[in-house]
């Protein structure tokens, strides 16, 4: 099965969006889920991740641009549906910089002062 394939049978995040595993859900739209992080680390620390499986945000951009967009659409509405006008949103890309999945994910974290730039 390819990177870019709708599913990946051993991926985390695919078994989230099918129901396979459980999520703590909080948003639907018709492209995107997004459930909070098991191990948050913000008051808000949700991920938003595309339905289909892609290994990257740069994949998902490529492949399906709508889904990409609405990755942020969907993070500022649970960040304003959580009362948060200021918020993070954070792509890891690589093992180098921290990424542990690899089914795209947009981090929205929000609730507490943010330093900058990031560790
Ligand atoms: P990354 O480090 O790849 O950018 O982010 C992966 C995120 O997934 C981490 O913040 C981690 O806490 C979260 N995570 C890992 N396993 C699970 C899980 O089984 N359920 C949920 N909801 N989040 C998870
Ligand atoms: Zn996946």
């Amino acid at each position: 099965m390819s990177d870019t394939s709708a599913v990946e049978s051993d991926c985390l995040f695919c078994k989230i969006v099918s129901g396979e595993i459980p999520g703590e859900i909080v948003h639907v739209t018709e492209r995107t889920v997004a459930f909070r992080d098991i191990n948050g680390q913000a008051p808000t620390h949700v991920l938003v991740v595309p339905r289909a499986h892609y290994p990257n945000a740069a994949a998902l951009a490529a492949g399906d641009p709508e889904a990409s967009a609405e990755l942020v659409t969907a993070a500022a509405a649970v960040a304003a549906a959580e009362g948060h006008d200021d918020y993070r949103l954070v792509f890891n890309t690589g093992a180098g910089v921290g990424q542990t999945v690899f089914h795209t994910h947009l981090h929205l974290l929000a609730g507490r002062a943010m330093t900058w730039p990031p560790g």
